[in-house]
C-alpha cells in the first residue's frame, strides 16, 4: 500500500489503460490526454523526479526512453514524429511526483511549449 498513484498503477491497485509493460517500466494512457496519443512511461521503482535519478540509474533512464520509443512505433507515430517530455518540479508543471515520461503525438506540436 502506497500513497503514490503511479506506484499503485504499476502494481495494479489502480486501473489504467496499459499499452506496454516489462520488468522495469509501465506505459499507460494519460487520463487527461493533451494530444490524440498521450502515454505516460514510468519506472516501476519509485523515483519522485528526474533529480532523484543518480548515475546508477542511467540504464533505467535508457530503458524508459527505449520503452517510449517502442510505444511510439507501435502506435504509429514514427513517421510523423512525436514528443517526449519530463516535467521536473513545480515550475515545469509536475503534478505527480513519480518520474514519468510523457509521449505525445498525433498532432502538430508547437514550440516553445507553454
Ligand atoms: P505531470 O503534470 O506530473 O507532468 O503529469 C502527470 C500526468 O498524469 C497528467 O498528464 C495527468 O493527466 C496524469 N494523471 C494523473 N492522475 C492519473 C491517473 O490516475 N491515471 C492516469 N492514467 N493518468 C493520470
Ligand atoms: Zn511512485
Amino acid at each position: 500500500m502506497t500513497d503514490c498513484i503511479f506506484c499503485r498503477i504499476a502494481n495494479g491497485e489502480i486501473p489504467a489503460k496499459i499499452v506496454r509493460q516489462d520488468a522495469d517500466t509501465v506505459a499507460f494512457r494519460d487520463l487527461n490526454p493533451q494530444a490524440p496519443t498521450h502515454v505516460l512511461v514510468i519506472p516501476r521503482r519509485h523515483l519522485a523526479t528526474l533529480l532523484d535519478a543518480g548515475p546508477e540509474d542511467g540504464p533505467l533512464l535508457a530503458k524508459l526512453t527505449q520503452a517510449a520509443v517502442e510505444v511510439a512505433r507501435d502506435l504509429g507515430l514514427a513517421d510523423d514524429g512525436f514528443r517526449l517530455v519530463v516535467n521536473t518540479r513545480e515550475s515545469a508543471g509536475q503534478s505527480v511526483f513519480h518520474l514519468h515520461v510523457h509521449l505525445l503525438g498525433g498532432r502538430r506540436m508547437r514550440w516553445p511549449p507553454g
